[in-house]
């Protein structure tokens, strides 16, 4: 089965159709991160946050804080 990429977003990061969607591929993570923390193993999921995409109006996981700012003229 092939990934479904109707709009593929110009970052090359994994796009989510919308808010709620990119909610779940969070709480998904936490809970990796939270098995991962329980058998005291390493996890690469580190998503904290989601933001929307100016690029490509779909939503995005960041394992930054803050969401991704444009720097002021
Ligand atoms: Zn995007």
């Amino acid at each position: 089965m092939k990934h479904r990429h109707h709009h593929p977003c110009p970052t090359g990061k994994v796009r989510f159709p919308d808010h709620q969607a990119a909610v779940d591929a969070l709480h998904k993570a936490q809970t990796a991160r939270n098995f991962a923390d329980q058998d005291g193993v390493p996890c690469s999921r580190r998503e904290v946050r989601s933001y929307e995409c100016t690029q490509c109006k779909g939503w995005h996981l960041t394992s930054r804080a803050t969401p991704p700012q444009s720097r002021p003229a």
